[in-house]
C-alpha cells in the first residue's frame, strides 16, 4: 500500500523499507502441558527474540474449540480433535513480530511429527499427528483472528523489550 508523510508527500523509497509487524497466536495443546513441555516450547520462542504480547493457562471450552478449528469440520479426525484441544488446560500465547507468522510455523515443525525436521518442537518433541503438542496460526490474518479468539481485550500486553535495539538494527 502506497503511505504518505503527514504531510501528504508520497516517500517511495520508505514503502520498500517499512515492514509489517505481524501478531501469531501459539497455543501448547493439553499433551504438551500434562507432559511438561511448557517451559521449553516458551523459550524456543524466547530465544528466538520475538515478542510475547499474551500468555495464560486455559481450560478451553467445546464451542471455542469448535469456532478455532471450525474449517476442519469436514474432516473425520475433528471429533477427536475437539476432544484432544478440551482435554486439559492448553497454553496460550500472543507472539508479535516481523515475520512471526512463518517463523513460528518454522520452528514449529510439519504437521506430522515423523515428518517434521529434527531441530523444530514437533521433530523434537512429539511422534503423532493426534498429539503434535502445538498450534500456529497459518497466515497473518489467522494470526490476528485467532489472537482476537483467544485473548480478551485487556489481556494482551504492549510493551518494549529492552532487547529490541539489539534483535533488529
Ligand atoms: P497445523 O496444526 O500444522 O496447522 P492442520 O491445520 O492441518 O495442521 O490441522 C490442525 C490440527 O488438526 C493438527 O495440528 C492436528 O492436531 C489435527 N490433525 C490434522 N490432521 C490430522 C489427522 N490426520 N489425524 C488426527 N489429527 C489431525
Amino acid at each position: 500500500h502506497a503511505r504518505q508523510s503527514t504531510h501528504g508527500i508520497f516517500l517511495p523509497h520508505l514503502v520498500a523499507s517499512l515492514e509489517q509487524v505481524e501478531q501469531t497466536y501459539v497455543m501448547v495443546k493439553p499433551d504438551g502441558v500434562q507432559r511438561g513441555l511448557v517451559g521449553e516450547i516458551i523459550s524456543r520462542f524466547e530465544r528466538k527474540g520475538f515478542k510475547l504480547t499474551g500468555l495464560k493457562l486455559f481450560q478451553c471450552p467445546k464451542e471455542l474449540a469448535e469456532e478455532h478449528y471450525k474449517d476442519l469440520k469436514a474432516k473425520a479426525f475433528y471429533p477427536s480433535l475437539i476432544d484432544y484441544i478440551t482435554s486439559g488446560p492448553v497454553v496460550c500465547m500472543a507472539w508479535e513480530g516481523v515475520g512471526v507468522v512463518a517463523s513460528a510455523r518454522k520452528l514449529i515443525g510439519s504437521t506430522d511429527p515423523l515428518q517434521a525436521e529434527p531441530g523444530t518442537i514437533r521433530g523434537d518433541l512429539a511422534v503423532q499427528t493426534g498429539r503434535n503438542v502445538i498450534h500456529g496460526s497459518d497466515s497473518p490474518e489467522n494470526g490476528k483472528r485467532e489472537t482476537a479468539l483467544w485473548f480478551k481485550e485487556g489481556e494482551l500486553c504492549e510493551w518494549t523489550p529492552v532487547q529490541a535495539p539489539w534483535l533488529r538494527e
